[in-house]
């Protein structure tokens, strides 16, 4: 249970995820984000040996980390936690460019922006939560594979249709052990 009962994250059903990255395109449209800044990645892993392959698809972005490792190891205070939603944002204008926020998140979610020289991350659209309004990449998922909610709704499935819900699983295979900064997200693994 988020310790932020306003605490607002995603739930990802794996089931659903086409690998289209519209997501990826609804997040780059909004922030007219330049090329090689990702704020929101498609993920492709594959597991296993021929003949016996399985291939994941992760779509994955900051995850609003109850204890932001970024936070914690920017020099400059370019990162707080706001706490109408439990969003981490990123001030680019404190920003000095020394990547230490992106050595130290373990979803690799800071991106750096080459032209600016400093780092960019997602905000969990929250001008767009300010208007009552979904994430950008939520809204453009054609396969309600990305969800947002509070994290309580999330985890008591009220955040999304009882068909989505469960089993609902703190990680998926490869992403980092979700004690290290207690991210919000929830996942259905695709068995
Ligand atoms: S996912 Fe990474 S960048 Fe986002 S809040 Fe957590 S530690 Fe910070
Ligand atoms: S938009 Fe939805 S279905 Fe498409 S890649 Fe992103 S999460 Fe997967």
């Amino acid at each position: 249970m988020a310790k932020n009962s306003n605490q607002i994250g995603w739930y990802y059903n794996e089931n659903n995820c086409i690998a289209c990255r519209a997501c990826e395109a609804g997040c780059k449209q909004e922030f007219d984000l330049p090329i090689g800044v990702r704020r929101r990645r498609v993920i492709i892993k594959e597991e296993g040996k021929y003949p016996n392959v399985k291939v994941r698809y992760i779509s994955s972005a900051c995850n609003h980390c109850e204890e932001p490792a970024c936070l914690k190891a920017c020099p400059v205070g370019a990162y707080t936690k706001e706490s109408e939603f439990g969003a981490v944002l990123h001030n680019q204008g404190k920003c000095i460019g020394c990547k230490k926020c992106m050595a130290a998140c373990p979803y690799g979610a800071p991106q750096f922006d080459e032209k600016k020289k400093k780092v960019d991350k997602c905000s969990l659209c929250y001008h767009r939560l300010k208007e009552g309004l979904p994430p950008a990449c939520v809204r453009t998922c054609p396969g309600y594979a990305l969800w947002h909610g509070k994290m309580s709704d999330i985890e008591s499935g009220k955040a999304c249709p009882d068909v989505y819900k469960r089993p609902l699983k703190d990680k998926l295979p490869g992403f980092a052990d979700p004690k290290l900064t207690i991210p919000s997200v929830k996942f259905s693994e695709n068995k």
